[in-house]
């Protein structure tokens, strides 16, 4: 069986870059009817936090991407890295290094006068004393000359010779796993099959590479995707867009927007730009992911965005309307009337956000006239017309769109007006501005009591 993993760091929220990998993963291994495994990699002490832990299961959860196994948290097994290490040594695989961080330091200070790269010389690879009591590394003896080939299933043969590699340290002197060391450690044990990770790690897989052989592993399938890049081709960043997913969230994005979203950089099928997350599932394969960097393009997320808002369930939007409409002061339910508001709405929305924004006339007591629209669609006569309205909307029986539309054209022909002289001015009344979803139902929403008052003030 297929397994993947996702092994996020977690120093600071998931980055949308974080959750691509995620979702290709998750993908993956739903497509083959594998396992997806989550693990965290806690062992930078000093920049992991709780928090961070929390918002990449927070984000994961919101995204719909479940997991099968974990999550694992590699501070829980430091012992397995340490059992890992000692076998090593045992099998010459690795060496004790007693060489002290001044000693190093001293003869990375000479390379850098010399003006050569530095690596670790080895002096301690074929040392044949064994120092008492003193606080050692173990390294990883990698092979000195001959290359080592990563088959990448994105990125083509990729060769690094191995005399650019250096003997990379497995266990620090207190005896704490390093990074490499834990991720090999880890996919191996979980019985990986596939690596799918951005291409800002094909520089470690070389070196793993190097270990799973040295540890008597058998390798994973790797799969190097390219980075999400901004409009301006460099490296997606704060400067581009906002990264972290939860912002997402709260701009009033469905996550069924955004996964598709996400699915399409650096995945193609075909010229399909929509995909439900059963097509998503059944046509991702790695096929499908090319060298090309994707660019986050907001456009096509405000796109897509506005594609599933009309296609949601106005008892579902009303859900996830309410804390945006919170934030701006108006407190309601997800009642029958929000939901004849947000069918009427979901069309012309690119977010939820937007939404709320625009919907809030339908609660405040007193409507903010647009002073644009005013100047512009409120004349002299307009008073005297409203006026002249008023008493006929008071004594409509059925105060909905048919009869309210009837009722509109039989007045401006009576008056021989357009019906923009006085569907705008009441429009303007009723919205505070001069574009709204279709009048007459915004009108019958509205109820006959709150259009009486509200024309009612305009002309006071
Ligand atoms: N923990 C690494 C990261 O967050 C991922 C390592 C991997 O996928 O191999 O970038």
């Amino acid at each position: 069986t297929v397994r993947t993993r996702f092994a996020p760091s977690p120093t600071g929220f998931l980055h949308i870059g974080g959750a691509r990998t995620a979702l290709f993963n998750w993908l993956f291994s739903r497509h083959y009817q594998g396992v997806f495994v989550l693990r965290i990699e806690d062992t930078d002490a000093a920049r992991s936090t709780q928090e961070s832990i929390q918002a990449i299961l927070d984000s994961m959860s919101w995204l719909g991407l479940d997991w099968d196994e974990g999550p694992f948290y590699q501070t829980q097994r430091y012992d397995l890295y340490r059992e890992h290490a000692y076998r090593l040594l045992e099998t010459g695989g690795a060496y004790k290094c007693y060489c002290t961080p001044e000693e190093l330091e001293a003869k990375r200070k000479q390379a850098q006068a010399e003006g050569k790269p530095f690596g670790y010389d080895r002096t301690c690879r074929n040392r044949t004393d064994r120092p008492e009591g003193k606080p050692f590394t173990v390294r990883l003896k990698v092979p000195l000359d001959g290359v080592t080939t990563v088959h990448d299933l994105v990125q083509g043969d990729v060769v690094f010779p191995n005399a650019e590699l250096d003997d990379l340290i497995l266990l620090r002197s207190d005896g704490s796993p390093t990074y490499n060391f834990c991720v090999v450690v880890d996919d191996a044990t979980m019985q990986i099959t596939h690596v799918i990770r951005g291409n800002d790690h094909l520089s470690n897989t070389p070196k793993q590479i190097v270990l799973y052989e040295a540890l008597g592993y058998p390798l994973p399938q790797f799969a190097h995707i390219p980075l999400i890049l901004g409009q301006d081709k460099s490296k997606l960043s704060k400067r581009h867009a906002a990264v972290a997913v939860m912002s997402y969230q709260e701009s009033g994005f469905l996550p069924e927007a955004l996964v598709n979203f996400l699915a399409r950089l650096g995945w193609s099928h075909g010229d399909q730009e929509i995909f439900t997350q059963q097509e998503l599932i059944e046509n991702f394969t790695l096929e499908g992911v090319g060298k090309a960097s994707g660019v986050f393009n907001t456009e096509k997320l405000l796109w897509l965005n506005q594609q599933y808002l009309k296609e949601a369930s106005p008892a579902r939007l009303g859900d996830l309307l309410l804390p945006h409409l919170e934030k701006l002061h108006i407190h309601t339910e997800n009642n029958e009337h929000l939901q004849q508001i947000i069918r009427l709405q979901q069309e012309r929305s690119k977010t939820l956000a937007e939404m709320a924004e625009t919907i809030t006339y339908y609660f405040v007591d007193e409507v903010t006239y647009d002073e644009k629209a005013a100047r512009k669609f409120l004349k002299p006569e307009s008073a005297t017309l409203l006026e002249e309205l008023l008493p006929q909307l008071e004594t409509l029986e059925v105060f909905e769109p048919a009869a309210l539309e009837a009722l509109f054209h039989n007045f401006s022909e009576q008056k021989s007006l357009k019906l923009g002289n006085i569907a705008q001015p009441v429009r303007i009344a009723l919205t505070g501005g001069s574009a709204s979803p279709g009048l007459f139902e915004v009108m019958a929403i509205l109820g006959k009591a709150t259009v009486v008052q509200r024309i009612h003030r305009m002309i006071a």
